[in-house]
């Protein structure tokens, strides 16, 4: 596409290495990314974004690509690997971000967090915007799958105390389900993905069942098509106002996210 369309420039990529691994899960690995590049790197709400620039196959080290006004390009002119994260921790002073990858069989992104060991190489841009918490809110209630556990992770930690919060979380795998920071008023359930569903299937079913109070604050994020389905249910069939609600598509099924670049 030319040049002329102009979408605004995204930060400035900035060069990190793997610092440290973990497993949080047999499917979520958090990666420490740290470098003297994140100085300066503010991010200052919760589920928020950030780019992640991954090398391309069988190399170290990523090649930093130019804006071309519209989509990032490398010097060759293909799409450089570029995959979306939620920055699950942030240290200014240690220069170091931590991602939580889904381990999902197949993609750059899982393969690489899969692979991923000290000094590996990759490159972050960033933050994209996150959630603003209304903490005079009745009630909340952060649904997701999967790669949402790092965002609601996140929520959790910040949403005011005595407020009720209902957490609901679809995972593919039961070994998917892990420690969640502790909220004194959290209800959390886990629903597990009936074998040969379609991703968000169990999402969308615990949604329409859930009992939310009036002024409920809904926060979703999956699956795309899934949660279009969540919008459709959440404002045509209940008539939530859309304010009260953030409800964010993080992956398409059958879609890589190069097509998106
Ligand atoms: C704002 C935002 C925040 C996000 N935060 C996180 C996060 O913290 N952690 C996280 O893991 N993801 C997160 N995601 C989602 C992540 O960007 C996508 O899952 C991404 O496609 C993974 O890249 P990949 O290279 O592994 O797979 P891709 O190359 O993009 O896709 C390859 C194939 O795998 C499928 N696929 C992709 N993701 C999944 C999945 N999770 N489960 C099953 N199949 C999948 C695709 O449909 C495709 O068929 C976020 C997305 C957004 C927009």
């Amino acid at each position: 596409m030319s040049a002329a369309r102009g979408r605004r420039e995204p930060p400035r990529f900035r060069a990190v290495a793997v610092r440290h691994v973990e497993r949080r899960s047999p499917r979520l690995v958090r990666v420490t990314l740290g470098g003297p590049e994140l100085d300066g790197l503010t991010i200052d709400q919760p589920a928020a974004s950030v780019r992640l620039l991954l090398p391309p196959l069988e190399t170290d080290a990523p090649v930093v690509p130019t804006w071309n006004g519209n989509e990032f390009l490398l010097p060759d002119g293909h799409r450089p690997t570029i995959r979306t994260f939620t920055p699950r921790r942030s240290d200014p002073e240690a220069l170091e971000l931590d991602v939580e990858i889904v381990v999902h069989g197949g993609g750059a992104a899982s393969t690489w967090a899969d692979a991923a060991a000290p000094d590996a190489q990759a490159a972050i841009s960033g933050p994209g915007r996150g959630y603003t918490v209304d903490a005079g809110a009745p009630a909340f209630f952060l649904g997701g799958d999967e790669t949402a556990i790092p965002a609601i992770s996140q929520l959790l930690e910040v949403l005011p105390a005595a407020t009720p919060v209902q957490v609901r979380i679809e995972v593919a795998h039961p070994d998917a389900r892990l420690e969640l920071p502790d909220h004194p008023r959290a209800d959390v359930e886990w629903c597990e993905l009936a074998s040969g569903a379609t991703p968000g299937e169990a999402l969308v079913t615990t949604i329409g069942d859930a009992a939310l109070d009036p002024g409920t604050r809904v926060w979703v994020a999956g699956e795309a098509a899934a949660v279009q389905r969540v919008r459709r249910h959440l404002f045509e069939e209940r008539g939530l106002p859309r304010a009260q609600a953030s409800v964010r598509g993080y992956w398409k099924h059958g879609r890589s996210g190069d097509d998106d670049a």
